[in-house]
C-alpha cells in the first residue's frame, strides 16, 4: 500500500508539473499573439503612412497633420511593442536583421532604402 501512495505522490507531482508547463505555455502564447498582433499592426500604420506620403507626392500636395498623426500612432505602436517584448529583441527580428552595405546599419530585411543614408539596399 506504501507503494502505491508513492506512486500517487509522484502522479501528482507529475500532473503540478504538466499543469505549471501548459500554464506557462498559454501564457507564452497569449504573449506571442500580443506581439504578433502589434507587429501587424505596426506593419500595417507604416503601409499606410508610405501610401499616403507618396500619393501626396505624387498630387503635389501636403497633409502635415494627417502625417503626424500616422507618425504618432507609430511611435505608439513601436513603445507598446518593445514594453511587449520586454526589453529583449525578439527571435523574429534578429533572424530578419540585414545591413546595410554603405554604411553599416541595422536595416529591416525588405527595405528597400537604408533608413540612416539613404543607400539603396
Ligand atoms: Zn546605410
Amino acid at each position: 500500500m506504501k507503494a502505491l501512495n508513492r506512486l500517487a505522490d509522484i502522479a501528482a507531482v507529475c500532473t503540478d508539473a504538466v499543469l505549471q508547463t501548459t500554464g506557462e505555455l498559454a501564457k507564452k502564447g497569449r504573449r506571442q499573439a500580443e506581439l504578433l498582433r502589434l507587429e501587424h499592426r505596426l506593419s500595417r500604420a507604416q503601409r499606410q503612412l508610405g501610401a499616403l506620403v507618396y500619393a501626396l507626392r505624387k498630387n503635389n500636395a501636403q497633409n502635415e497633420a494627417l502625417v503626424e498623426r500616422y507618425v504618432e500612432a507609430i511611435g505608439a505602436l513601436e513603445r507598446q511593442l518593445e514594453a511587449a517584448r520586454g526589453g529583449e529583441h525578439s527571435a523574429s527580428v534578429c533572424e530578419d536583421a540585414a545591413y546595410c552595405p554603405q554604411c553599416g546599419a541595422t536595416v529591416d530585411e525588405d527595405a528597400l532604402f537604408c533608413p540612416s543614408c539613404g543607400g539603396r539596399l
